[in-house]
């Protein structure tokens, strides 16, 4: 079963304009055959699928566990790319109505690259690559045989890592949303990277973390990578949940260390989740729609349920 946590895995800084072409390049990071969705498809079908649990416990918690935080980075992409989409809050924006919309308000939305966006989707994220091709099952790998699939995993990390690093590439200087997405993201998929190499280490003897990292940049030169690296994000796992998946101590445990290049020190299994940050709260836009075009009396009704339920 899953618990749901109304906070995002790490907090995003808001956008300094609107920028959809850069929504459209974090969308491979969603929808592209390595972006979250793919790694949460994976893991999640793996853990579901997978066979002997009972006996090979460090190694299903491993993937099950990691399925729980892939599905926490579907969720900050998403708001990556909806922020970017948006662009900075307007005060007070969502609480007059559309005006008038004769004016081609979005004519300027016939120009972006995933034009679908606004006109489906109201600027809002749907698995789809930068391209607007929709992520599918061909994108999933599970096979039941346990080296397979744990060497499809670590293929699968470094794709996303290579990935992320080019879609990071494209963003301008100041794109301080979509960096964030991106620096965050490179060192929880190295972790990740990591631990399935370790994995594969413990089952066969060979030591495949010495592929890492691929490519072969390290995670200190990218400044939004830093802060994470400082407070050791690098070193750390979580089991996602209050009392399950702690054996994944057997395979991320103390005797393992970080990997050269990155700051050193010994690998951690933190229990539950981490703190995360707030979500930011993506304003409407009455001439779009959404949530409507005269939205006053919606605010109204939740504001007096609001009240009832307290
Ligand atoms: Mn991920
Ligand atoms: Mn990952």
């Amino acid at each position: 079963m899953f618990m749901r946590v109304d906070r995002l895995i790490t907090e995003l800084p808001p956008p300094k304009k609107q920028d959809p072409n850069a929504a459209a390049a974090l969308q491979e990071l969603l929808g592209g055959k390595y972006g979250e969705m793919s790694t949460l498809g994976n893991y999640m079908f793996q853990s579901f699928n997978f066979r002997s649990k009972d006996k090979l416990r460090p190694f299903y918690s491993l993937v099950a566990s990691i399925t729980a935080e892939e599905l926490a980075h579907v969720e900050l992409v998403s708001n990556g790319v909806a922020m970017l989409n948006n662009g900075p809050d307007k005060p007070g924006g969502d609480e007059m109505a559309g005006g008038d919309i004769t004016k081609s308000p979005f004519e300027a939305m016939q120009d972006i690259r995933l034009a679908s966006a606004f006109l489906s989707n109201g600027g809002g994220a749907t698995p789809v690559n930068a391209n607007g091709a929709s992520w599918n099952n061909d994108f999933v790998t599970t096979t039941g045989n346990v080296i397979f699939d744990l060497l499809h995993n670590f293929h699968l990390e470094c794709g996303a890592r290579l990935h992320k690093l080019r879609v990071y590439e494209t963003l301008s200087a100041d794109d301080a949303t979509g960096r964030e997405v991106c620096g965050y993201l490179l060192v929880r998929g190295s972790v990740h990277a990591h631990s399935y190499a370790l994995a594969i280490k413990k089952l066969t003897g060979v030591e495949i973390e010495k592929m890492l990292p691929t490519p072969n940049i390290p995670l200190a030169n990218i400044p939004e990578c830093q802060k994470y690296l400082n407070e050791g994000s690098h070193r750390r796992l979580y089991t996602w949940s209050p009392n399950d998946y702690q054996e994944i101590s057997g395979i991320w445990s103390n005797d393992e260390v970080a990997l050269p290049g990155d700051p050193p020190g010994p690998l951690e299994v933190v229990e539950g989740m981490p703190d995360g940050g707030k979500i930011h709260q993506l304003q409407g836009v009455p001439s779009a729609f959404t949530p409507d075009y005269a939205p006053e009396e919606f605010y109204e009704i939740a504001s007096k349920l609001y009240k009832a339920s307290r």
